[in-house]
């Protein structure tokens, strides 16, 4: 771990194994931190916001540290994402153009940080000057899962340390190698001692440790809904803001007057891209009946020829699960669908030729109704449920029947109707016409149980500050006799 800018152990020796999901074999361990590892990383964080290099800087200081570090992130990119996928499973392709991109997110937030302004009140009140200051909120615990770690701890770490905080970081105990490689890079880049600590653990102790902890005054959390569940129970404790990024069952609308071919792409790259294993996953497709039969063939072919395999290979477009749970949830899950009336159109199982790793066949299933398990849950994994609808009102109501409200895809040529429909949506994000695009500039983050929180975007600099009120008397008389009132 990296605590104070020092590398350690946990005080006890623990540690826990990393499995490569291409072979199913342990690669890696980390250490498995503690009380003792908390308590350190939250009071070297409160040291490092309070006395030292770090409170002194100006923010046009901090932002040229950033700027750095997005630097150093784009120089290791190739060897970031690397690591990131023999630890996840996810593609070497993917992982290095995701880390190449990260060190954006760097730069934005390190033009955000002195640009965080406060404001002059025109207040009520004779010979008073009053103004309002932006300033940090103290240590952010920054809680991330396993699925894109570098760029999940981006968006929270970009305007965390712009706006002047320090920061706890804790990996996924999934796959937690990349963030040894990340505090390399934090070290490399000059951060004082305390700014950001990097430790690694299980959730159910180390996390709760850290986001409940009394010092802890911001929580940024990315992961399940249940998970969030214990963290917003584990911040009654020291009443931190949080911030809340969930899972999402994504709906992509097929309209009849859709180009099909990029309909297929745009359905292609939410379910199958990064095996499924990604919050805005559009799992629920949705297809006008007129062209139900011709757009679901089209998909199958095109899913057909899906190359999967090694996640480092060049060529591989579809690589393993993360872990064997994932693997277990998936098959179970499609079995329930097909029990509960779906049909098998492709995929459903291991693909032939693959024995070890956690491979999973692209699967799409024709479900006959909403109440399919595969429709409702969240799969995480490779798995499309499609249905049909007539009507715009139809597919808005199919659309919004779900619990979570994270991303959404509609394929229409008609502007109109896409925008009705995008207005109608509960949804952070609406795609139209295209699938699972992101940027720094753009907000990110859902609606109902997919969490309140937002990502990315100007705004979000604010999250991470709160405001100081600073009220001067300008009169030139002394104060007046409080129980004499005016
Ligand atoms: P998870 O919720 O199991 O774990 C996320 C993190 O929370 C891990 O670091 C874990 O150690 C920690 N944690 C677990 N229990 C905790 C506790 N009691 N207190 C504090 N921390 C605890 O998620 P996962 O399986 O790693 O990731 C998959 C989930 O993440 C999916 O639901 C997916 O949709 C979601 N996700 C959301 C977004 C988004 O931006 N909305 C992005 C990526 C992933």
């Amino acid at each position: 771990m990296y605590i104070d800018g020092q590398w350690c152990d946990a005080e006890d020796g623990k540690t826990l194994e990393s499995v490569n999901p291409a072979t199913g074999e342990v690669w890696a361990s980390a250490a498995v931190a503690g009380e003792a590892e908390v308590n350190r990383a939250v009071a070297a964080a409160q040291r490092a916001l309070n006395e030292g290099p770090w409170a002194q800087m100006t923010a046009t200081q901090r932002g040229k540290m950033l700027h750095k570090l997005g630097d150093l992130i784009g120089e290791h990119s190739q060897h970031l994402g690397e690591i990131e996928t023999i630890d996840s499973g996810k593609l070497a392709k993917e992982t290095r153009a995701q880390t190449g991109y990260v060190s954006d997110y760097y730069y934005y937030f390190a033009g955000l940080a002195d640009k965080i302004q406060g404001a002059t009140l025109p207040i009520d009140k004779p010979d008073m000057h009053v103004f309002t200051k932006r300033v940090p909120i103290g240590v952010v615990a920054a809680v991330v899962p396993w699925n894109a770690q570098m760029f999940l701890t981006a968006t929270k770490l970009g305007p965390a340390l712009a706006a002047g905080n320090t920061v706890v970081l804790k990996a996924s105990e999934l796959a937690p190698a990349p963030m040894f490689e990340f505090a390399k890079i934090i070290e490399e880049a000059g951060f004082p001692p305390g700014v950001v600590n990097v430790i690694t653990g299980y959730g159910e102790l180390c996390g709760r440790l850290l986001t409940s902890h009394p010092d802890v005054a911001r929580v940024a959390f990315t992961g399940g809904p249940e998970t969030a569940r214990h963290i917003v129970r584990n911040t009654a404790e020291n009443f931190a803001v949080v911030s809340l990024e969930l899972g999402g069952k994504s709906p992509i609308i097929v309209f009849e007057d859709a180009d099909l071919e990029g309909a297929v792409n745009g359905v292609i790259a939410g379910n199958f891209g990064a095996t499924g294993q990604s919050c805005v996953a559009g799992s629920r497709v949705f297809i006008q009946s007129s062209i139900r039969e011709k757009f679901l063939e089209k998909l199958v072919e095109r899913t057909k020829q899906i190359q999967i395999g090694d996640p480092l290979a060049e060529d591989t477009q579809v690589g393993p699960l993360a872990t064997k749970e994932q693997f277990d949830h998936i098959s179970e899950s499609v079995k329930d669908a097909i029990s509960e009336g779906a049909t098998l159109l492709h995929g459903g199982k291991r693909p032939e030729g693959f024995d070890t790793g956690w491979y999973f066949t692209p699967t799409i299933l024709d479900c006959p109704n909403q109440q399919v398990r595969t429709v409702r849950e969240e799969m995480f994994g490779p798995v499309l449920s499609a249905l049909s609808f007539d009507t715009e009102e139809e597919a808005i109501e199919m659309a919004n029947n779900s619990k979570f409200g994270l991303g959404s895809g509609i394929f229409t040529r008609d502007v109109a109707r896409a925008l009705r429909v995008s207005d109608a949506i509960r949804s952070g994000i609406v795609w139209v016409n295209t699938y699972r695009v992101i940027s720094p500039i753009a907000p990110f983050g859902g609606f109902k149980n997919s969490g309140p929180g937002r990502e990315s975007g100007i705004d979000t600099i604010y999250d991470y500050t709160r405001t100081k009120t600073v009220w001067i008397n300008t009169s030139s008389e002394p104060m007046a006799d409080p129980f004499v009132m005016r």
